[in-house]
């Protein structure tokens, strides 16, 4: 038998060792779900099944690369190739695009990322003349969302009286005329939202029998991972494509479905053994990732749940430290203390950075984290929130690109069309999009028939659409035979963007040319991998499709060494020796939003639970006493998650009492009235320290080992040393002189004259330089 065989225990070599037919995979977190997926596939291969007859989807397209490259290293490079592996969206992206004329798209269609489709949306509440305080852009767009999520068309939702008549009671009646418009939109544009990439699949498989039969046909093996966060639609898609050979296997954890609030649908891990024949049911219980410590934790957190499969998770790992539960006073002090202890933590066993992850319910908790991670020096990366490509330099950028491409994209021509400035202004524009809707065409084509239209724009605006149009037309030209980077060098330097941003001057100006510099080095980077591929040839529509399909986990290329920071709901999947969970208050973990029902609530406790077996070696608990809360500075009380936790796994570090969740409501048990004014003594006001509190004798031990008597942190090389005269290397502009140092502390600045890069002004907190 192979080898890799020999790397699973037995409950996991069954699933992989069976070839055909329905299998589910239920078992707890770490238990290798996702090596049985791998191994699978791997096997499958070795059996002769040829590696263009199977799909295997994930939640990330890292995870994807990931198991891709496991298999390469069993199977070959050249074979695994050939896999179809990512996630639902990007896999059927690319369906949609071979198959995009049967459904009236250009093949070079849009993918909408959700601000566009909100911008969207936005210009339709207002075209409508709707209150944009009841219909606010952002839950209609979730409405929306949700109709497509659950197969929900325009037609249907105008024959289903119910769902007007929600809408009517959430005092939003029209949003069917909302829906619709969008839709007719976005079709106009070319372009598809995130949701019509699973809706449209659907409809192609549904309307099209010889195309479901062709990949069918394709796919003869499906596996899917994280079957428990699968929608309706996605479920659908894998029902169909499976029907005909019923060679289908899905691994899941019930206690990790965390994406209900977006369509997720526990019942297709429920009810995956009446959907198909002879199913095989396999349970995993060994856990290889976590001590016993925190297998015991989380196990002692999800059985709070009411509504859950009974699972067993042990493991034969150590029994590790316990878990680490701290208070502290303000957000700003569980920042330092969490930065603190990485650092410690890094200092006494060797750590990389990498070796460490901090979790978050929100985006907003990042900041105070970051402030300190960037006062100890220690290098970080966000995941989620607003990545790279959102920033709006970048997003400028890929507007001309998205334009050049497909020119009918009304959200990217309406982003540059007088971006730099160029005359044309919002007058002009509210012209052309009322005669685009009278005639049913585009933006850019009103522009291009401009001359046979009464419009009522002056010869001179004209002339100036006239040129603008003519540029983008001259990049498509372009784009047809040089590859993505030589298009968008191009586009940068002759839409003027970059000169607009060099007139600004100040330091933000030279951080956006920066990242328009880094955005090309990436283009650059992904032209020269993507020409090492069969299929691909670098251009800039597979560039685009990239972009417009990744995650900023998907840009993780692992070579630099950070702490990882994301909220836990991006870290389904993914494992770290040291997890920090911070802000576990009432009202933000578990959220305010999501503690109206035992089911929302529930919800919640499971990503708690996913959080908590995201760690390997030992895991951190935070909350604070008084936490900004939209502008305001509120009490916080401890999570009841906290108390949740078995206590003989946890070690307090402050006394165990105040600890204790109290229900946020006014009376006690007995119906008397909770003393208010004691929760307000927690209040802390400003410069008071934080109450005293008499910690134990163990406890103090704990701190005492906890204060710094290792060496500083290694100061920034370049700010000790740099020097006016010296030589220095950076990873992009190669070698340089430094001209001038200005600036002091987090504000220090050199102006370095570089070989390849001319001369630059870099912070040097973020300089990455080596002396040389
Ligand atoms: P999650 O529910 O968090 O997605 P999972 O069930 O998918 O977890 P994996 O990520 O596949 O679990 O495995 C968890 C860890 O245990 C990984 O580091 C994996 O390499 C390791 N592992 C799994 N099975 C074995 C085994 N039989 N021997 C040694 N290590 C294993
Ligand atoms: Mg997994």
């Amino acid at each position: 038998m192979e080898s890799y065989i020999a790397e699973l225990n037995d409950a996991q070599r069954a699933p992989v060792l069976q070839k055909d037919g329905a299998m589910i995979v239920i078992a707890g977190a770490g238990s290798g779900k996702t090596r049985v997926l791998t191994y699978r596939i791997a096997y499958l291969m070795s059996q002769g099944v040829d590696a263009f007859n199977i799909l295997s989807l994930t939640f990330t397209n890292k995870a994807a690369r990931e198991m891709k490259t496991r298999i390469a290293k069993i199977v070959g490079n050249s074979e695994a190739k050939n896999l179809w592996m990512g996630t639902f969206h990007s896999i059927f992206a690319k369906i949609l695009r071979f198959e995009a004329d049967k459904l009236g798209y250009p093949s070079n269609f849009t993918i909408y990322d959700t601000q566009d489709s909100q911008s969207v949306i936005r210009s339709i509440i207002k075209d409508m003349r709707l209150d944009k305080d009841v219909y606010k852009y952002k839950q209609v767009y979730s409405r929306i969302s949700s109709y497509k999520n659950s197969l929900i068309t325009v037609k249907a939702y105008f024959q289903n009286p119910e769902l007007k008549e929600a809408d009517a009671m959430a005092k939003k009646p029209r949003l069917g005329e909302i829906y619709q418009e969008y839709v007719e939109r976005c079709f106009k544009a070319g372009a598809m939202d995130f949701d019509d990439l699973l809706l449209k699949t659907n409809e192609l498989l549904n309307r099209f029998p010889e195309v479901l039969q062709k990949y069918q046909n394709r796919f003869r093996y499906i596996l899917v991972d994280e079957y428990q966060d699968t929608n309706h639609s996605q479920y659908l898609i894998v029902k169909a494509l499976s029907d005909k050979f019923q060679n289908i296997c899905v691994v899941g954890d019930d206690a990790q479905s965390i994406y209900a609030f977006r369509g997720a649908n526990i019942n297709n891990i429920l009810n995956f053994q009446k959907d198909y024949e002879n199913v095989q049911m396999y349970r995993l219980e060994q856990n290889y990732r976590s001590t016993k410590n925190i297998v015991n934790a989380a196990n002692s957190i999800i059985e709070k749940n009411k509504t859950k499969l009974e699972k067993v998770v042990w493991t034969a790992n150590d029994e590790g430290p316990k878990i680490v539960v701290n208070r502290l006073l303000t957000d700003g002090e569980e920042g330092r203390f969490v930065a603190g202890s990485i650092f410690e933590n890094k200092m006494q066993n060797q750590l990389n950075n990498g070796d460490f992850a901090i979790l978050y319910r929100t985006n907003a908790q990042s900041r105070a984290i970051e402030d300190a991670l960037r006062k100890k020096e220690i290098p970080y990366r966000i995941y989620g929130g607003l990545s790279f490509y959102q920033r709006k330099e970048i997003k400028d950028v890929l507007a001309y690109l998205r334009l050049l491409i497909n020119p009918k994209d009304e959200e990217a021509l309406k982003r540059v069309i007088n971006y730099p400035a160029r005359g044309i202004g919002q007058t002009t524009m509210d012209k052309l999009s009322i005669a685009g809707n009278q005639y049913g065409k585009s933006i850019f084509e009103i522009i291009e028939n401009i001359d046979h239209l009464d419009l009522k724009i002056t010869k001179s605006t004209r002339t100036k659409l006239d040129n603008f149009v003519n540029m983008i037309k001259s990049f498509t030209i372009l784009a047809e035979n040089a590859d993505a980077f030589t298009v968008a060098d191009t586009v940068t330097k002759k839409t003027g963007l970059v000169q607009e941003l060099k007139k600004d001057g100040t330091p933000e100006g030279i951080a956006r040319i920066e990242n328009i510099e880094e955005l090309l080095n990436g283009i650059k980077d992904f032209v020269e991998g993507q020409k090492e591929l069969a299929d691909a040839n670098g251009s800039l529509a597979e560039f685009l499709e990239d972009v417009a399909l990744a995650t900023d986990m998907d840009k993780d290329t692992g070579d630099d060494d950070r702490v990882a920071l994301m909220t836990i709901h991006l870290a389904k999947g993914l494992e770290f020796p040291y997890v920090y969970i911070v802000g576990l208050e009432e009202d933000l973990f578990p959220s305010g939003m999501s503690m109206n029902t035992r089911s929302e609530l529930e919800e919640e406790r499971r990503l708690f639970y996913v959080a908590l077996t995201r760690a390997e070696k030992q895991a951190y608990l935070t909350y604070t006493q008084s936490r900004y809360r939209w502008g305001k500075l509120i009490d916080a009380e401890p999570s009841r998650f906290i108390e949740e936790v078995d206590e003989q796994y946890v070690d307090y570090m402050i006394p165990q009492d105040d600890y204790k969740y109290k229900p946020l409501i006014d009376t006690d048990i007995f119906g008397d009235e909770v003393d208010k004014s004691k929760l307000r003594q927690t209040k802390p006001k400003k410069g008071t320290p934080p109450p005293a509190h008499k910690p134990s004798e163990s406890q103090l031990r704990k701190l005492r080992k906890l204060k710094p008597a290792s060496p500083e942190p290694e100061k920034a090389r370049n700010e000790i040393k740099l020097e006016v005269g010296n030589v220095v290397e950076h990873m992009r502009f190669g070698k340089g002189k430094v001209l001038a140092i200005s600036g002091v502390g987090q504000d220090k600045k050199a102006e370095i004259d570089f070989e390849n890069g001319g001369i630059k002004n870099l912070l040097l907190r973020f300089a990455k330089l080596k002396f040389i």
